[in-house]
């Protein structure tokens, strides 16, 4: 039974790091002509309202993308995400907010190809909608995405974004995802993927970073945003990482001027804290 639903938390800190990442790896995925891919494992419906249903009930977008709405020096790498999020929202009005296969799309271009898995039926519902008149350049596939990535790698063009992006409520999803990720680096070892995880006080959240690096020991990118110190009741995220594989050379020093940003504008409490470590060859 699928209850986590991404609406819930659409915008928020973790929202924030990973779709600032995501942003600047298409960025430059874009810098050359040649067609890549955009595999997104774990897609979700693709746009969220800030404004009606679920997202109103929590109101997590106040601790993420509403703090860098309205600011003006924004770091460039923060400055490009942000922009992104102010083209759905022409009226200058934070009425939406894009999911990462939104983001994609945006970005993309012409030769490039969308493949996006989704697992729970609602959401799989609202993304058709939200891609229907996307054409034959996204596929769309209602099933499970760690299985379903295996069959696509490598994609045609040998160039590619993965983003892995489970919601880890069952922790079962932390094996499967360092399973997902060795198998699609022996059938496609020069990918870029990207690895959410959120920051929980859970065991098998804070060995995760330790776990990634054993699967790929050379050509990462590990990024942490602490947004405050764990909850007394030991429920709820209290930060997020992304774990990057084979990253673009840019990706470390636009972090290193942005992370301190972020830890001063999304930070909630005196244990806000940032990490960047990275491995080449
Ligand atoms: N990537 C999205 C974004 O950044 O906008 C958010 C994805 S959300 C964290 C995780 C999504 O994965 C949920 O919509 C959930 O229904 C879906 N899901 C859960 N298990 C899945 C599986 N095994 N395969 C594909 N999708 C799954």
């Amino acid at each position: 039974m699928l209850s986590y639903r991404h609406a819930f938390h659409a915008g928020n800190h973790a929202d924030v790091l990973k779709h600032a990442v995501v942003v600047h790896l298409l960025r430059h995925l874009c810098q050359k002509d040649k067609a890549f891919w955009y595999i997104d494992t774990h897609a979700g419906a693709g746009v969220y309202s800030l404004v009606d249903g679920y997202a109103t009930k929590t109101g997590e977008s106040e601790t993420g993308i509403e703090r860098l709405w309205g600011l003006r020096d924004l770091p460039s790498f923060l400055k490009d995400y942000v922009n992104e999020i102010r083209a759905l929202n022409s009226d200058g009005t934070l009425n939406f907010y894009p999911g990462s296969p939104y983001l994609a799309w945006r970005l993309m271009r012409e030769q490039d190809r969308a493949r996006l898995f989704e697992l729970h039926s609602t959401e799989i519902d609202l993304l058709r909608h939200n891609f229907r008149d996307a054409g034959r350049r996204a596929i769309l596939y209602e099933g499970d995405g760690f299985d379903g990535i295996i069959k696509l790698l490598p994609p045609p063009p040998r160039r590619a974004l993965v983003l892995i992006d489970p919601s880890y409520e069952d922790k079962r999803d932390y094996a499967r995802t360092l399973n997902c990720l060795e198998e699609s680096l022996k059938r496609f070892a020069t990918g870029t993927y990207a690895v959410w995880y959120p920051q929980v006080t859970r065991l098998e959240s804070q060995r995760f970073p330790d776990q990634l690096k054993r699967v790929q020991p050379k050509n990462w990118l590990h990024v942490s945003l602490t947004v405050s110190k764990p909850p007394v009741d030991g429920f709820g995220l209290f930060g997020s990482g992304m774990f990057v594989v084979n990253p673009p050379y840019t990706l470390v020093a636009a972090l290193k001027e942005a992370l301190p940003y972020l830890v001063d504008k999304l930070g909630q409490d005196g244990k806000a804290a940032f990490k960047l470590e990275h491995r080449g060859d």
